[in-house]
């Protein structure tokens, strides 16, 4: 039996609309596509959700 693919960690970027992977956990993602950075929420279901832009980065 293959291993499923973990789709509670695929997200979809609000930039370029490409699916990608997030890390378990993580609390931030950036797109392989356009590179934009995601903030990164987490259902009790374990699922990644994209929250918003990371503009700390930008800004300092
Ligand atoms: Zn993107």
């Amino acid at each position: 039996m293959a291993t499923k693919p973990d789709r509670n960690l695929q997200v979809r970027c609000l930039n370029c609309l490409e699916r990608f992977t997030v890390k378990k956990g993580a609390e931030k993602a950036a797109c392989p596509k356009c590179e934009m950075e995601w903030r990164i929420s987490w259902h009790d279901d374990g699922m990644a959700k994209i929250r918003g832009p990371v503009w700390s980065k930008t800004r300092k």
